[in-house]
Formats: structure tokens, sequence, C-alpha cells
């Protein structure tokens, strides 16, 4: 048991006063940490919602959670949750945090709650883009997964006990590459707005001899906070990594991807599945708005289903693993949250786009498409992005976890944006968590909306184009706030 450490003054009492020792001893904060998962699988018949033509759930292949992580200095607590969803809309996230701060105390400023970007399972982010707004009224599925959520978070509360804290990053740099190209002249196509003014494609056919090189970089760490009891035993281990999902997954199944499959394997690896209460993963996605696991330049052979995702999640998993036996951990570990809405706006349509949009036919909300025509698709999206309710509330959180940071955007950000984070950041070890809070599509730097496509469709992308300089900007800002004047942090 770590021991506290009490002023000399009160030390040299306690050698004549000996129950004052005792109450001192009581007062010191302890850092606590509990974790618990809650099940979020949808009923069978749903619509999974990945790509552009939705079809209905037929079969579970792995059950959909959320992951849930409460942590306590004894002054501040701090719920961070990873969902295996595609998104989370806004009204989720506040109906959840609502539920939260009335059964724990935990402000909803101090809630994190993100998702995965898995494919393969029903929608939470509800409306959109049927409506692009940041308060929606809520399907039932999206109030089962807030309650869910928030049951989860209740439970990792009444599991808080003594913990301690360390930081590590491993690179696993072979999974992840940069989904967006150049390509040799003349062979970019044509947008669903019948332009030629796209300079780069998004998934190009892999292995093509058209192929030039990629529009941006990747980020391969895999940030992870691990929390231990102080004898030794594994509460949680919180991971991020920069990786779209990678699917393969049987037609028709709902499916938790590499992020449910890595959380059972650092499981498995640690062999500690009796333990009671249970060690519980999670694995956020960082920001993969352009990166995913196809290898462009060398493409691999198709294989069976879940076969890739299980190589990708147990290959990190045996990474984060291996690196837990060097850590230096921390029990004191001062937490703070920030939170703030930058105030950005919805991307502006432009007039000549609208019309375009109005001459063509689009497909109504709710009828299943029945096929893959991007124009009309697009023409409908844009229609109502240009009835957008003015303002978004899209939310950037900070969270401080010691000499640790994590930033959050409501977007798939771009692994660039994520960087320049990590670089700028004034803590020692800070990493970026997107699709937190909110859901509000693509988001590309101004350099990429230049360059165009797929992400940079209005949309796809929902958001202004300085969008990801003021998410960032808000991030840096309320990071350099908690970091001035606070000593650099050691036990
Ligand atoms: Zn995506």
């Amino acid at each position: 048991m770590h021991s506290p450490k009490l002023p000399a003054a009160i030390l040299l009492l306690c050698l004549v006063l000996p129950s004052l020792c005792r109450a001192a001893e009581t007062a010191a904060p302890v850092f606590r940490a509990g974790a618990a998962t809650s099940n979020i699988t949808p009923e069978l018949g749903g619509d999974i919602i990945g790509g552009f033509l939705p079809f209905p759930a037929t079969h579970v292949h792995d059950e959909l959670h959320a992951r849930c992580l409460v942590l306590d200095d004894g002054k501040t607590k701090l719920a961070l949750v990873v969902c295996d969803l595609l998104g989370v809309h806004r009204s989720l996230c506040k109906e959840a945090a609502n539920l939260i701060e009335t059964a724990t105390g935990i402000p909803a400023t101090n809630i994190l709650i993100s998702a995965t970007h898995a494919h393969s399972a029903t929608s939470a982010v509800g409306d959109a883009p049927r409506k692009y707004g940041s308060d929606v009224e809520l399907t039932n599925y999206q109030h089962f997964v807030a309650r869910r959520i928030a049951d989860g978070v209740q439970r990792a509360a009444n599991l808080l006990r003594p913990a301690e804290v360390a930081f590590g990053q491993v690179d696993a740099p072979e999974h992840v590459f940069n989904r967006r190209w150049f390509l040799k002249e003349g062979t970019v196509p044509v947008t669903p707005f019948g332009k030629t003014t796209d300079r780069v494609k998004m998934n190009p056919q892999a292995g093509s001899p058209n192929l030039l090189e990629p529009a941006g970089p990747t980020d391969p760490g895999v940030s992870f906070i691990a929390v231990r009891e102080p004898n030794g035993r594994m509460i949680s281990v919180y991971s991020a990594y920069s990786l779209h999902y990678v699917g393969g997954v049987g037609a028709g199944h709902i499916s938790a991807d590499y992020y449910g499959m890595y959380c059972e394997a650092l499981k498995r690896l640690l062999r500690n599945s009796e333990n009671d209460p249970p060690f519980v993963a999670l694995m956020a996605n960082g920001t993969s708005g352009d990166i995913n696991n196809i290898n462009f330049k060398n493409p691999r052979p198709s294989q069976p289903p879940y076969q890739q995702m299980r190589t990708v999640a147990e290959d990190l998993a045996a990474k984060v693993h291996g690196a837990l036996t060097n850590m230096e951990w921390k029990t004191n570990v001062p937490l703070q949250a920030g939170y703030r809405e930058p105030g950005i706006q919805w991307r502006a349509v432009e007039p000549e786009l609208l019309s375009w949009a109005r001459g063509l036919e689009p497909t109504p909300w709710g009828v299943r498409p029945t096929k893959n025509d991007l124009s009309t698709i697009y023409a409908g999206r844009i229609q109502r992005l240009a009835e957008a309710i003015p303002g978004t509330k899209a939310a950037v959180q900070v969270l401080r976890i010691g000499d640790i940071c994590i930033a959050t955007s409501p977007c798939e950000t771009f692994a660039e944006t994520g960087l320049e984070f990590k670089k700028r950041s004034p803590f020692p070890h800070s990493f970026m968590v997107e699709l937190a809070n909110g859901y509000y599509g693509y988001l590309p730097t101004p350099r990429h909306f230049e360059l165009g496509g797929y992400e940079t469709w209005p949309g796809t992308n929902y958001l202004e184009p300085q969008a990801s300089v003021k998410i960032l900007d808000a991030a840096i800002d309320m990071a350099t706030q908690m970091a001035t004047g606070t000593k650099k942090t050691s036990n």
C-alpha cells in the first residue's frame, strides 16, 4: 500500500497525538479507479449503416459494448466511455451524461463518450443526416444506448478502488495506410456533382498503376493509459489508435470489429479472466478520418471473414501487453476536465450546388436506396444540409490525467490533426480521440479541402472548412490553461 506523504509538522505531532495522524491519513487523497462494460447489442432486423446502402442485421458475430472507466483523484472524477458504434449523436451523449450526473454526481463536462466507428453496427446517430442539427429526438435504440452507458459508468463508479496509473505508447505502422491518393493526371474520377475538381481519390483501386503518392501522413502510435491496483492486478487499459474499422465481416453480421477483438485479446493475454471485478480494456478511435487498413501499393490477398481484423487486433494487443511490463506507475495523478463549444458553423452550400441538387430527384429519407447512385444520394444530403439549423454545438473536450492529456473531436478527424495536437500539447503525453460527444461527419484540414475528394464533399463533410483549425485551437488552449502554473507531477 502506498504511504501518503504527510507534512513534517504533522508527522512530528503524530508522535504525540496518534489520533491526529490517523485523521490525517484518512484525509489524504487516494487515487481510485473502476471499470465495467455494458452490452449495447441491438435487436436483429435493424439497418446496418456503414455503407451507402443500409441492409438489415441478421446475425450477431460478437456483442457490442459500452466500455466504461471511472477515475477519481479524491477531488475530481472523470468518466471515459468507448462504444462499439459507428458514431454517437450529441443528443445521445447529453442524455447519457444527464443520467450519469444524476446517478454518480460526475459532471457532464467530465464525461467523455466516444464511438469506435465500427461499421458492422446499427445506427446510434439517429436522424443524422436526415436533419443536420445538434439537438434531435432520440430513437428507441439511442435511448437504450444512453441508459446502458449510464449503467456502465455507475457500475464502474461502484467499483472504485485504490489505483496507480501509467502511460505507454507502442508503434504499429504496419496496419495504417493513408487512403487519399494523388493519381496520374486525368485519372481522378468526376465528382457526384459532375465536377473534375478533385485532385485526390479516396480508396483508389489497390495496386492500380495510376497511384502516385498518399495525400497525407499516418499516425502509427497506439497510446494507452494503464490502470492497476497497488498489488499489480490490472483494472483497465484505455487505448487509442488512428485506424478506421478493418471490416471483412459476414453478410448481415453485427460485430465490434478490431476494437472489440483487441479488448478481448488483451484480456486473454493478461490471463485474468477469472478476476472479480474483471479487467476492462477500451480501444478508442484516435484520428483516422483518412486512414484505413488497405495496403494500396501492395495489395493483400483477400481473406476469410474476420481474419484481417483478428490479425490487427491480436498484434496491437500483443504490443500493448508487452509494453505493460515496463511502465512508470504513479499514484499522484491530478484530474481535470475542460469542455467548449467553439462556435463552429455548418458547411455552407453554394447556390450553384443547391440548384444542381434541386434539379435531381433525391432518395427520400427513410427509403432504402436501391442502387448506389451517388448523385441522388448527395443531392438529398445537400438539400438537407442547406436547411441545417444554424450554429452547431460541436464540442471539444480536454481531459487531464496527471501528465497525460486527451483532447476530443466530434468528427472523423484526419491523422495530421491528431499528430499536430501531440506536437503542440504542453503535456508530456498527449493524444486525440475522435467521434466523441457527437457525430459531425468528416473533418478535413483546410489543405485537404483544396485537394477535394470524398471526405470534403458536402454531405460527407458537414462543417465549415475552418472547423479543424477551430477544434485544434480550442483543444490546445484548454490544455495550455491546465498546464500553466501546474508543476510537472511525479510520485
Ligand atoms: Zn468513416
